[in-house]
């Protein structure tokens, strides 16, 4: 399918119109930060809003709400003849559609599948409402502090995985010949998300999901950085008596499973992003 580009300046053929058919059949994922602003909207913890309307520890918003004329069921915040229940709080997803976001070259590129918006087809009303700029669409749906929690927690997800290259690499585990820990790695990204959570364990989960910060509740850079401090001191503590290579191996893949389930989180593609992170481990002596 073609996928169409747009810089901020684009203009768009449309503006939303709100009437909720985006809010069928769709696979909205979540960062943390996401989890947290939906809970804030309803008023509940994050561990709730986690276990009440999301999948695989909190990676996916649910959508088992009723089903439209399609057959396509619900998100789970939908309430019919209203719409969002959750709008103020609702993910970045949810604020680009129809558009996606790829950074290129620390630039945000906004994208769109195939060669009109899918809005024109499911909402026609949107064909009465004014044109606007990419930029204009995005300032309207207040987008800006939930990009800068998705890039943010892209570098939160890099620095994760680099414990898990610490751990192969530096620890004298891929010196010794390990052969088996890159497969693994590889393995872990091609799992259903339901695996790798279960391989993850609810402690990590947890960690990466859920974590107890009270301040930095509402600046998404402070907030994602305070979370990687977690992660980190969490890493150290559970890693700083590792002595022998299976012991090394097995840490490096629980980590690693860790940055690749943020990164299904993030909507990036893990099975890419693992072959990258692979490729690199070989660069520097590991071995598979
Ligand atoms: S969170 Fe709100 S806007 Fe997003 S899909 Fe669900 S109901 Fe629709």
């Amino acid at each position: 399918m073609q996928t169409t580009k747009l810089s901020n300046q684009s203009i768009l053929p449309l503006t939303c119109s709100r009437s909720g058919t985006c809010c069928f059949g769709k696979v909205v994922m979540l960062n943390p930060w996401e989890l947290l602003s939906f809970s804030k909207e309803k008023k509940i913890s994050p561990r709730e809003f986690r276990d009440l309307y999301s999948d695989f520890g909190g990676i996916q918003l649910k959508f088992n709400g009723a089903t439209d004329n399609k057959g396509q069921h619900a998100c789970s915040q939908y309430v019919d003849g209203f719409g969002c229940s959750v709008h103020l709080g609702r993910p970045l997803a949810c604020r680009l559609y129809p558009l996606g976001r790829q950074i290129q070259n620390n630039e945000a590129l906004y994208i769109y599948q195939g060669d009109h918006f899918p809005c024109l087809n499911d909402c026609s009303e949107v064909l009465e409402l004014p044109k606007l700029s990419v930029g204009e669409y995005l300032k309207g749906q207040e987008a800006d502090e939930f990009e800068k929690a998705q890039d943010e927690y892209l570098k939160v997800m890099q620095n994760i995985a680099d414990i898990a290259f610490e751990l192969l690499l530096e620890s004298g585990l891929s010196a010794s010949g390990d052969k088996k820990t890159l497969p693994l790695w590889r393995k872990m990204a091609n799992e259903l998300p339901e695996e790798l959570a279960k391989r993850i364990g609810e402690e990590w989960i947890d960690c990466l999901m859920l974590p107890v910060i009270v301040d930095e509740i509402n600046n998404s850079i402070l907030f994602a950085q305070k979370h990687n401090e977690l992660i980190v001191l969490k890493a150290q503590k559970q890693f700083k008596n590792l002595k022998t290579a299976q012991e090394f191996h097995e840490a490096s893949v629980l980590i690693m499973g860790v940055a690749l389930h943020l990164a299904r989180g993030l909507g990036a593609n893990q099975i890419t992003i693992a072959e990258h992170w692979i490729a690199t481990a070989k660069q520097y002596g590991a071995q598979e």
